[in-house]
C-alpha cells in the first residue's frame, strides 16, 4: 500500500515535470512582423525649434478651481498654425472646449472606423522652490547638449508636436490615410480632461463617428527592467489604473486634554490608516499584466520562462514573488497611499475631529465600489466617516491581437527596430479614459526612450529629450499614418 502510494506520488512528479518542461521549451518568441525601414529625412534641428517655441509658452493646469490661462492656450494655438501651414490649410479643424483642438484628416476609405492620434496642450507647473535645480529654466526651451529642454518636452507637447510634424510632413507630399485620421489634442489632461478629451469624445460621437483605436501618451520604451531581456522594450499601454481618493473623518469628544476619553480623534484615524495599511487589497494577475509576461517570457532565464509557462501550476509563486516588488507590485495589487493626516492645533486642546486623504490606484477588474466596501469593512469603526473625494473607475482592457495594435506594433518594429514590444499597463491616468465607450480600443504609447532618471523628469525637474529621440517619434507618427487602416 505504502509503496503503491510512493510510486504514484514519484510518476505524479515525473508527469509535472514533464509538462512543466514541455510548456518552457514550446514558450519561444514569435517572429517579428515588422523589418527595419530606411530612416526618413527630416529637418530634426527645425522641429525641434518648433517644440522648443511650445515650451516657452506657460499653457499650466494649475486645479480645478484655477482659470484656464487663455492667452497662453490662444497663443500656442496661433503657434501651431504658423508652424504647421499645411495642415491649418488642408485638415479641417475645430476648437473644442474652448481651447482643445480637433483636425480631420479624411481618409480614402471614409467607411473605415477613425484612428484618433492624441496628445495634450497643458503641462503641470513647476513645484515652487524648485527651479534653481534645473539645468536650464523650466519653460527656456532652450536647446543645449543635444536636448530640448523644459515642461512639455516629456509629458505632453512632444506628442502634439511630434503627430503636427509627421502631419505635415505628409500633407506636403500630398499623403491620403486608408483610414480617416483624426488629431485629437486635449487642453486640461493635467486636471482630469473633463473640458478638453471629454468634450471632444462628446463631439465625435454626437457627429457618429467610429472610431477603430486612440493612441495617447502612456508608456515609453524602456531598458532593464525585465529580468534576462537585454533588449529596449517598447510597452504599449492597454489600460489604465483607476483612481480613488478617499478621505476619513474620525469624531470623538473634543475638551480639555487634561481628562481626555479612552478614544480621541487622533486616536481613531491612526488606528483606521494603520488597519487599512496592514489590510492591503489582494494581489492579482489579470490581464494586461499577464498579456505582458506572456509576451516577455520567452526572453527571460529558464526559472521564471518556467513559472510564466506554468501560471496553471505556478500562479500562487508568480503573484506573491511581483506584491514583494515596487513597480512590479503596483501591476498585480490596487495600491494604497495614505498623503495626508490632519488634526489638532494646540497641545493641550482636544480636536472633534481628525481627517485622512488615502490614494488608490485601482486595478483593472476592480472597482470603486469593492475598494469601498474593503476600507468599509478593515476601518470597522462607526465614529470614522467614509467619503469619496475623487474616484474614477480602472480602463476596460483593449486587445492586443487587433488590426490596430498590430499596425502600433509593426511600426515600432520598422522605425525602432532593436527594441521588442509588449503590451503593459498604465499606472497612472491619461485623456484615454474619456474614449471608453467611444474607441474599440485605446493604446497608450510614445517611443521615448527612457533611462533610470527619465521617469523623474515628467512632472519633476530638468525635463528634456534628446533631439535624436525626438527624431525618432517623429519618424514613428509618419510611418503609422501610411501605416494605418492597411
Ligand atoms: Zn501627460
Amino acid at each position: 500500500m505504502f509503496k503503491k502510494l510512493a510510486i504514484l506520488i514519484v510518476l505524479v512528479i515525473i508527469g509535472l515535470v514533464g509538462v512543466i518542461g514541455y510548456n518552457t521549451v514550446m514558450n519561444t518568441a514569435p517572429e517579428k512582423t515588422g523589418t527595419a525601414i530606411a530612416s526618413v529625412k527630416i529637418d530634426e534641428m527645425a522641429a525641434a525649434n518648433r517644440l522648443a517655441e511650445a515650451v516657452r509658452i506657460k499653457t499650466i493646469s494649475y486645479s480645478h478651481d484655477a482659470p484656464v490661462e487663455a492667452d497662453a492656450f490662444d497663443e500656442l494655438h496661433a503657434l501651431i498654425e504658423t508652424s504647421y501651414p499645411t495642415v491649418a490649410e488642408k485638415l479641417e479643424k475645430q476648437v473644442i472646449g474652448g481651447y482643445s483642438l480637433l483636425y480631420k484628416w479624411e481618409g480614402r476609405d471614409p467607411d473605415l472606423p477613425a484612428a484618433v492620434l492624441m496628445g495634450h496642450l497643458d503641462v503641470v507647473p513647476v513645484e515652487e522652490g524648485t527651479e534653481q535645480n534645473w539645468e536650464q529654466p523650466p519653460f527656456s526651451g532652450a536647446i543645449v547638449n543635444g536636448a530640448i529642454w523644459g515642461r512639455g518636452t516629456l509629458d505632453d507637447k512632444v506628442s502634439v508636436f511630434g503627430l503636427l510634424e509627421a502631419a505635415e510632413y505628409h500633407l506636403k507630399a500630398g499623403l491620403k490615410p486608408k483610414q480617416t485620421i483624426y488629431l485629437a489634442f486635449g487642453h486640461d489632461e493635467e486636471i482630469g480632461g473633463d473640458h478638453g478629451a471629454g468634450k471632444i469624445s462628446k463631439y465625435l460621437a454626437d457627429q457618429g463617428v467610429k472610431v477603430a483605436y486612440t493612441l495617447d501618451e502612456g508608456m515609453v520604451v524602456v531598458n532593464d527592467i525585465m529580468p534576462g531581456v537585454s533588449q529596449p522594450i517598447a510597452f504599449i499601454a492597454l489600460a489604465e489604473k483607476g483612481y480613488l481618493t478617499v478621505e476619513l473623518t474620525a469624531t470623538a469628544e473634543g475638551g480639555h486634554s487634561s481628562i481626555p476619553p479612552r478614544k480621541t480623534a487622533v486616536g481613531k484615524i491612526a488606528r483606521a490608516i494603520a488597519r487599512i495599511e496592514d489590510n492591503r487589497l489582494p494581489a492579482a494577475l489579470r490581464r494586461p499584466v499577464t498579456d505582458m509576461f506572456e509576451t516577455l517570457s520567452p526572453y527571460m532565464p529558464l526559472s521564471l520562462k518556467a513559472v510564466i509557462s506554468n501560471r496553471w501550476l505556478l500562479d500562487p509563486v508568480l503573484v506573491s514573488q511581483l506584491g514583494k516588488g515596487g513597480a512590479t507590485n503596483a501591476m498585480v495589487r490596487t495600491t494604497t497611499a495614505a498623503t495626508i493626516i490632519q488634526g489638532g492645533t494646540k497641545d493641550n486642546v482636544l480636536p472633534s475631529t481628525a481627517k485622512a486623504v488615502v490614494n488608490f490606484r485601482i486595478l483593472p477588474g476592480s472597482t470603486v465600489q469593492g475598494v469601498i466596501d474593503h476600507v468599509t469593512q478593515v476601518v470597522d469603526d462607526p465614529d470614522v466617516k467614509i467619503e469619496i473625494k475623487q474616484g474614477n473607475e480602472p480602463s476596460k482592457v483593449s486587445d492586443h491581437t487587433s488590426g490596430s495594435y498590430r499596425q502600433i506594433k509593426r511600426t515600432i518594429e520598422e522605425v525602432l527596430p532593436d527594441v521588442l514590444v509588449s503590451p503593459g499597463l498604465m499606472l497612472a491616468g491619461s485623456d484615454s479614459k474619456h474614449y471608453e465607450d467611444l474607441a474599440e480600443n485605446s493604446y497608450r504609447f510614445i517611443p521615448m526612450r527612457f533611462g533610470p532618471d527619465d521617469l523623474g523628469r515628467v512632472h519633476g525637474t530638468n525635463e528634456r529629450i534628446l533631439i535624436k529621440n525626438y527624431g525618432e517619434i517623429i519618424r514613428f507618427y509618419i510611418r503609422l499614418m501610411e501605416n494605418t487602416g492597411n
